[in-house]
């Protein structure tokens, strides 16, 4: 038994990798994963028909591609996690935690994510800069397929490329996720949320998203990809031409304890009036508390957020935030009373609320900074613009100097 198990684990552990290709000319480095939601398989089987057709083709690539599996024992069974969400675990503390203990008093997320660390750190050790990181998902609801980034100037013109809705922020939300953790690190990483969970449209739109994604940053050229406009076209067509920037205003948080219940109908990017019953959760009725537009309503079992609110971004703050990050406006801010560095290396800020009541939040977000509350009184801010390496990638068309 000892053995067939440990055999099914060998198996489970080498099919991590979905494709990895390397050209001979240098080039970027471009890693796509799937499957990090075990109920999301869409990403997972897109990556397999690319890397297919990939393989049979004779395209000489510039630099690497890889696809690599997520959560294996949870796309095995189907299910979003089984012990906890993998995608919720990639901080800096947990981490640590979770190198410290032997692999057997790690949870199955815990192997997962340990196996995963360790697949990327090679990959830095061993694969050229610039480096791309894409993570696909599904939706429970129905939607528009869509970005989610980091705010930080590079994933915007990176993300702008594509003909999809861009969604910032949804970083002060969540904690842990794997992007997250590399967009600490300065690289481009973008979500791609492609359509609801098990549908062919998610699948085709990832197809989709795969092939713009090695031409935008350069792994392959236009010319090697015939299909190049179609793909486009296919994208900006399910994305009904909706190409418009995003900023999340309000989560609706729940614990796996709660009783929440959507009511039905809800999709990704609807506007809803002001009034309207939107949910259950815990017997009492949740309405919408302005005119809004929906994203992300919760439509399964597992999951820490019933719903989102979000607000399109105007233009002009679009560009004045760019503005104010490119002449390093945020510099005298730790000049403030109750303004601090929180670190050395100035990518974070620690703001005293007491003290420091002359901020907003959205005055925060233009200069790049998105923040998560330490105790009633502080802030940390991360500035993803500070710590974004801008010069990896100056060399690329997309890149704005
Ligand atoms: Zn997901």
């Amino acid at each position: 038994m000892d053995e067939i198990q440990a055999k099914a684990t060998e198996r489970l552990k080498t099919e991590r990798i979905i494709g990895h290709l390397s050209g001979k000319e240098m080039g970027p480095t471009l890693v796509f994963f799937g499957g990090i939601h075990g109920n999301e398989p869409s990403g997972v089987e897109a990556l397999e028909e690319v890397f297919r057709q990939l393989k049979s083709g004779e395209e000489h690539i510039k630099g690497s591609v890889f696809g690599i599996k997520g959560n294996l024992p949870a796309l095995v069974e189907k299910k979003r996690f089984l012990d906890h969400d993998l995608n919720r675990i990639w901080t800096h503390s947990g981490i640590d935690e979770i190198e410290q203990r032997s692999e057997p008093e790690r949870s199955v997320e815990e192997k997962e994510l340990s196996e995963i660390h360790q697949l990327i750190s090679d990959i830095f050790a061993t694969h050229a800069p610039p480096y791309y990181f894409i993570d696909f998902h599904t939706t429970s609801s129905p939607t528009l397929p869509f970005i989610t980034i980091n705010d930080a100037l590079i994933n915007r013109e990176f993300a702008r490329l594509f003909p999809v809705p861009i969604i910032l922020g949804i970083e002060e939300y969540l904690e842990g996720p794997l992007l997250n953790y590399i967009n600490e690190k300065g690289y481009v990483s973008l979500g791609f949320e492609s359509g609801q969970h098990f549908t062919e449209e998610a699948v085709t739109n990832t197809i989709s998203f795969i092939w713009l994604a090695m031409i935008y940053c350069g792994v392959l050229t236009k010319e090697q990809v015939p299909d190049y406009k179609n793909y486009h076209e296919e994208l900006k067509l399910a994305a009904k031409g909706n190409n418009i920037f995003y900023e999340i205003i309000h989560r609706h948080r729940i614990t796996s304890s709660d009783n929440f219940e959507m009511l039905p109908g809800f999709r990704s990017f609807e506007k809803l009036q002001k009034g309207i019953t939107m949910a259950n959760h815990n017997g009492e009725q949740i309405t919408a508390y302005k005119d809004t537009i929906v994203f992300m309503p919760l439509y399964q079992a597992q999951g820490e957020e019933g719903f989102f609110l979000i607000r399109k971004i105007p233009g002009w703050v679009l560009s004045f935030s760019a503005f104010l990050r490119r002449i390093k406006f945020d510099s005298f801010l730790a000049l403030l009373p109750g303004v601090s560095w929180s670190n050395g290396t100035r990518d974070k800020l620690m703001v005293n609320l007491k003290v420091a009541m002359f901020f907003s939040k959205p005055f925060f977000h233009l200069l790049g900074y998105r923040n998560r509350m330490v105790d009633e009184t502080h802030l940390i801010l991360n500035n993803r613009e500070r710590a974004a390496k801008n010069e990896m990638y100056k060399d690329s068309f997309w890149y704005k100097k």
